[in-house]
């Protein structure tokens, strides 16, 4: 996947070899559950779950910190950071955690979460229970951007997650959150334009818009949406000291966003190599080592 930028003055340098990793080891899931050449029989492992609104991933690190084994499936367990089906959400992540092990050849017995900012408390505790149901200890809860930073280390600027039901948005200073904000836009909105202009379902126009070849069609039709989550942003860094963004998420895959957002906001834009995975990823480093 080629690497988007706005403008090139960006300072900013990602961890290229980490994500093309991640690329290679997280698969859709397919209900397979053959074993993975290259495996460490033994020694410790963190493992990273992210529950969202449209993707659940699960990843899992070895003590060097490299994804060995990972699934992400569509699912529709979590609306608005809250998880709205608890018993969906065990059965997919009891399957997954299944398959993984399958392929790891060992037992998974802890995790790590994440949960978006603004989330209450309670709420977060929901996403703890969902893992210890699905038969994994949590060892860690982490915020989404604090998760995605653990990858990318911004000392200062803004990481904006677009996930399926909403734009996340934290600004960094000097390496730690001091704003944030979660807005309810996201990548189904895309979808549902899509869908509307196509006169077809929500599930076609979500294949459609995830299509390459159909991406530069879509497009126009999809810019007012872009700009709707530009100005989103704009509003929430107005008067910060912010000097460049970086776009995570599954819905920065889409090309031309990060130009979008970049002439809203007038801040080099830059989406990095598999945005879909950071944040799972920057989860799992949160877990602790065992
Ligand atoms: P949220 O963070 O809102 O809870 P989530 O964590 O499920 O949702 P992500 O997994 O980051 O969100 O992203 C899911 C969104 O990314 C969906 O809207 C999906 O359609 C979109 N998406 C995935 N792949 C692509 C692609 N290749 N092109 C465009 N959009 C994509």
């Amino acid at each position: 996947m080629p690497l988007t930028e706005s403008r090139s003055n960006l300072k900013w340098s990602e961890p290229v070899q980490l994500l093309q990793k991640a690329q290679q080891v997280i698969s859709l899931s397919d209900n397979t559950s053959h074993a993975v050449d290259n495996l460490p029989s033994n020694g410790s492992f963190k493992v990273g779950v992210d529950l969202g609104t449209a993707y659940t991933v699960m990843v899992v690190l070895n003590a060097e910190g490299e994804p060995i084994v990972g699934e992400y499936q569509f699912t529709q367990i979590v609306r608005d950071g809250l998880v709205v089906d608890f018993i969906g959400a065990v059965d997919i992540l009891r399957a997954m955690k299944e398959r993984l092990e399958a392929k790891l050849g060992r037992t998974i017995s802890h995790a790590a979460s994440g949960y978006p900012p603004g989330v209450p408390q309670a709420e977060r505790a929901a996403t703890a229970h969902v893992i210890e149901a699905a038969g994994m200890a949590c060892q860690g809860l982490i915020d989404e951007p604090t998760a995605a930073n653990n990858v990318l280390h911004m000392q200062d600027g803004v990481i904006v997650d677009i996930g399926g039901g909403t734009t996340g948005i934290a600004i960094f200073e000097n390496g730690e959150v001091v704003y944030t904000a979660d807005e309810a836009t996201g990548g189904t909105h895309l979808s549902l334009v899509i869908a509307g202009a196509n006169d077809i379902s929500f599930e076609e126009a979500e294949a459609l818009k995830k299509n390459p070849v159909e991406q530069s069609r879509l497009f126009p039709i999809v810019r007012p949406v872009m700009e709707k989550m530009g100005t989103i942003v704009e509003k929430h860094i107005r008067g910060s000291s912010a000097r460049s963004i970086i776009l995570v998420g599954g819905t920065p895959l889409f090309p031309g966003i990060s130009e979008v957002v970049s002439e809203i906001t007038n801040l080099p834009t830059r989406v990095p190599n598999n945005p879909l995975f950071i944040t799972p990823l920057g989860i799992a480093m949160h877990d602790r080592m065992n």
